[in-house]
């Protein structure tokens, strides 16, 4: 019985992790190699894992097969589910498979290598120690070598012989360059932490909403904007303010607000986890690919969303993976998508892009205005967001010395 597409793409995946001593992960599609993702995080925490990175930098791929070296986790399974990659094999006392069916990820055995209950791959030898220039031809070499250790292999047939050939020549990938969002200067830490302040809660999920008002009338970012009307902010254990992002999926299918928050801040931060009793303020629901990146990039986190998305069930901050959660914000004062989109009924992202949600988004740059705070701590808050509005569309000055004249 001859060696599996699949399986050569398990060996496949293993043989890059030998050579570079960090986790790979294989897409292939019918006996052609779309590409290969190396391990790039620096901490558990940060996201660049090997199949983000395959799936980062190898967009699109669509209904394709991953192998992967590891066992893939929340925010790898998440991003595979939102790109549709639905089948995701990794050795674990023998070739397993994930599969995606409707919402849920299920696990089962995939189909045993002949003979052998563990999968066994054959020595690699002195391949870590060969210079850089020669390991992609030893790359090959080592599957020459599976032929003659691994009998199975010796049978492969003329697909999966096609399929180690053109792998060997395959170039791996690591981090995907997320756009660049930095952070505006001059941000103070206000002296108070007040973690159960309604104010301070409603004042940041305003804040993601007029950030996400201003962006439609600036071209600041320019390689960045584009994309679902998606914003969001995070707020760090004392209040201060600690990221920003505004979904760019118009360009890259994975740049969702969270995503691009959460990539600049490990960017920023040489990928160390989010601070313990940090929340995150979205103006919509997080889907898998976010959820499953947020829950896994510190412990514990605590996500709250304006706007509720019915189009996604179960993602990994409800079922509180690492202890984490999410939850609407219904303190928001005055900004209402969820009556406009019930009438309108459809994706959520479809009415995002309405006229109706278009107003009431664009509204919100008042309505933060209107919070402005009357106690000095307060008003740090209020003035970081200001900062960061003005870094974002500086023309938030005017409108509001104009809401101040009215
Ligand atoms: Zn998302």
């Amino acid at each position: 019985m001859p060696v599996t597409i699949f399986e050569a793409a398990l060996y496949k995946a293993h043989a890059e992790r030998q050579l570079y001593g960090v986790n790979a992960a294989v897409a292939i599609s019918g006996t052609e190699v779309l590409g290969i993702g190396l391990d790039d995080a620096r901490t558990p925490y940060d996201s660049r894992s090997a199949i983000i990175n395959l799936i980062q930098n190898h967009f699109p791929l669509r209904n394709d097969f991953v192998a992967a070296s590891a066992r893939p986790s929340e925010r790898c399974l998440g991003m595979a589910q939102m790109q549709g990659i639905h089948t995701i094999a990794f050795a674990e006392n023998g070739l397993r498979l994930m599969t995606l069916n409707g919402s849920a990820w299920g696990e089962h055995p995939g189909a045993y290598l002949p003979g052998a209950r563990r999968l066994q791959l054959p020595p690699v030898g002195g391949f870590l120690e060969a210079p850089d220039s020669s390991r992609r031809i030893r790359a090959s070499q080592w599957f020459d070598r599976m032929a003659i250790t691994h009998p199975a292999a010796a049978q492969a047939d003329a697909g999966t012989r096609r399929f180690l050939e053109s792998s060997a020549a395959a170039a791996p990938s690591r981090r995907f360059n997320t756009p660049r969002l930095e952070m505006p200067g001059g941000l103070a830490m206000p002296a108070t932490v007040q973690p159960d302040s309604v104010w301070r809660d409603d004042l940041f999920m305003r804040l993601a909403f007029a950030l996400l008002g201003l962006s439609f009338s600036t071209d600041r970012f320019r390689d960045y904007a584009g994309g679902h009307n998606i914003g969001c902010v995070l707020r760090g254990p004392g209040d201060e303010l600690l990221g920003w992002g505004l979904n760019s999926g118009a360009t890259h299918s994975t740049l969702h607000g969270e995503v691009n928050l959460i990539q600049n801040y490990h960017r920023r931060h040489h990928g160390v986890a989010f601070p313990q009793r940090c929340r995150l303020y979205t103006t919509l629901e997080p889907c898998h690919m976010c959820g499953g990146m947020l829950s896994e990039a510190g412990e514990e986190m605590d996500v709250r969303y304006g706007q509720a998305d019915p189009g996604i069930i179960g993602n990994a901050l409800v079922r509180n993976h690492h202890g984490s959660s999410q939850a609407p914000q219904h303190t928001i004062t005055g900004i209402n998508l969820s009556d406009g989109h019930d009438e309108a009924g459809g994706p959520i992202t479809a009415f995002l892009a309405s006229d109706t949600a278009y107003d009431e988004v664009t509204g919100a740059i008042d309505r933060y205005f209107t919070a402005e705070p009357q106690d000095a701590d307060d008003r740090v808050v209020w003035a970081n967001g200001m900062a960061l509005l003005r870094y974002v569309n500086p023309i938030v000055d005017t409108l509001h010395g104009m809401a101040r004249r009215h």
